[in-house]
């Protein structure tokens, strides 16, 4: 059974993707959201890997937030990814927001 995929920002139902299956898509947002969010940051999700299913891909855990490019490079220590999505350890938005929050 396949559940139905929705968008991680604004969980507004998402039908097909011209990507096909790839478990990339579980994290891609909207066109909506993504044009509204992802032009100047960088979505994070946080995921787990899940070992008993390796082929499922990271699991969500629930946890997004959008941060802008320069918050981005001043608190992750990667580079922009290509699509503007990273995936995160579960926490660290909390840590992030505590960041942002000072
Ligand atoms: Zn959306």
């Amino acid at each position: 059974m396949s559940k139905a995929r929705v968008c991680v920002i604004c969980g507004v139902k998402k039908i097909g993707s011209p990507r096909g299956r790839h478990y990339a898509d579980k994290y891609e947002p909207c066109p909506k959201c993504r044009r509204k969010y992802l032009t100047k940051g960088v979505l994070l999700v946080e995921a787990v890997e899940d070992l008993t299913h390796p082929k499922n891909g990271p699991q969500l855990t629930g946890g997004v937030l959008v941060l802008r490019d320069e918050a981005f490079k001043q608190l992750i220590d990667m580079p922009i990814p290509e699509r503007r999505i990273a995936l995160i350890e579960p926490g660290l938005i909390q840590v992030i927001a505590e960041e942002l929050g000072k």
